[in-house]
């Protein structure tokens, strides 16, 4: 019997699950582009875009998702031919580099393996290695979605000004922003991007670049600037077409708004706080059912865990199949692996991943716990009792 109707949840790093309030928001006929509403409400949100990023500086918007994000502050940040060293994680942070090393970027890779975060003692050795300063700029991901570590920004900072390297400093934010804490200037980032599918809630489809004053005076002049990705008009339009080089994403930008603003009414302090109890939540069961089988956190330090996305491995085959008796039974899809072997292969099937960003609460946890505890029993997985009484009682601590 299937007991999969109903509303399915979609449990994966992105999309994430789309509020009713913004899906009604993009519900409308096309609006005019010239004046009125839309041109305020655009307006509108760039100083919310830059709160949610802890930052003064500037912001452009595109028409885009993740990839084109790569690409788009690489284009603003390089020429061809820089150096480009990027501090990799997972495959998210391969994927920023192989983009950089086909825009003709001289790419150097710190790889800190599939557990771990970065180290900042090695990046700050790179760093004082190049005593010529030819790295031009440093890259590095927030929460890797693939391994879901979550690195310390603030301390890469650190690494870099304690060795006195000038390079620009680009985070990958898109699977934590609006989810895990994320302080820009405060932590010394001078471009970040995230996108419009995981924290914030919107459908995938815009992405957006914020960068320092800084990385906008070292970028000037780059050859690999091209009118599409360039930044400088999307950061201080005069009309609205300017913001994205063409027709705005006009029903986007209704979501958007919609989002944004219920990300600002909650209070980021509570929406970093409510991300990270739920997150708790899930620890506390896979803590519980690991230690009556193979279930394991991919990410050991629950200091460097994301509070966005988990990725777990459940031995060979075993992730693969509970995914799949989950959606077809249950109703609920959980994400896949990635950077684990190929798709397909029993590696690749020993993991799977829980996405838990922007728009969830207690009970939509509490339901994938007690539905992946029906598929451990249903499918005779080895796993420890007391999972779903683990995650209730944590989060019964801190209600
Ligand atoms: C999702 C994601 C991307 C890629 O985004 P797409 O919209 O799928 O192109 C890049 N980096 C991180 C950290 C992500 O989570």
């Amino acid at each position: 019997m299937s007991l999969a109707n109903g509303r399915h949840y979609l449990a994966i790093p992105g999309p994430s699950v789309i509020p009713d309030p913004v899906l009604q928001a993009m519900h409308r006929p096309a609006p005019n582009i010239y004046t009125g509403e839309l041109v305020e409400l655009t307006h509108g949100l760039i100083p919310d875009l830059k709160t949610i990023a802890g930052t003064s500086g500037h912001v452009a918007l595109y028409i885009t998702n993740g990839h084109g994000l790569w690409e788009a502050s690489l284009t603003n940040m390089i020429s061809r031919g820089d150096k480009v060293l990027v501090c990799v994680t997972g495959n998210f942070g391969h994927g920023w580099a192989d983009v950089a090393a086909r825009l003709g970027a001289n790419v150097e890779i710190l790889d800190f393996g599939k557990q771990a975060p970065v180290d900042p003692a090695r990046l700050e050795a790179a760093l004082k290695a190049d005593t010529a300063h030819e790295i031009k700029v440093v890259l590095a991901t927030h929460v890797d979605t693939a391994t879901s570590v979550r690195n310390d920004i603030a301390s890469i900072r650190k690494a870099i000004d304690a060795a006195g390297h000038p390079a620009v400093f680009g985070v990958d934010s898109i699977a934590s922003l609006g989810c895990d804490r994320f302080k820009m200037d405060a932590w010394g980032v001078d471009v970040m991007i995230a996108a419009s599918q995981k924290g914030l809630m919107t459908p995938p489809g815009m992405g957006f670049v914020w960068f320092s004053e800084k990385a906008r005076q070292e970028g000037m002049g780059n050859d690999l600037r091209t009118p599409y990705w360039d930044w400088e008009t999307r950061a201080k339009p005069v009309h609205l077409y300017e913001y994205f080089d063409g027709t705005p994403p006009t029903h986007h930008l209704y979501g958007l708004r919609q989002a944004v603003t219920m990300i600002l009414d909650e209070g980021l302090e509570n929406v970093w706080a409510r991300h990270e109890t739920l997150a708790r939540a899930y620890w506390a069961a896979i803590e519980t059912w690991g230690q009556g089988g193979e279930l394991r956190f991919n990410i050991a330090d629950p200091a460097y865990r994301s509070h966005a996305v988990s990725t777990l491995s459940l031995g060979a085959g075993d992730g693969t199949r509970l995914r799949s008796w989950l959606t077809e039974h249950l109703g609920i899809t959980l994400g896949i692996s990635l950077g684990f072997g190929d798709i397909g292969s029993p590696e690749a099937d020993g993991y799977f991943r829980i996405g838990h960003m922007g728009h969830i609460n207690a009970h939509m946890v509490l339901g994938i716990i007690g539905a992946m505890e029906t598929g451990f029993t249903a499918l005779d997985i080895p796993h420890g009792e007391g999972g779903s009484v683990a995650a209730a009682k944590l989060l019964a601590s801190r209600v």
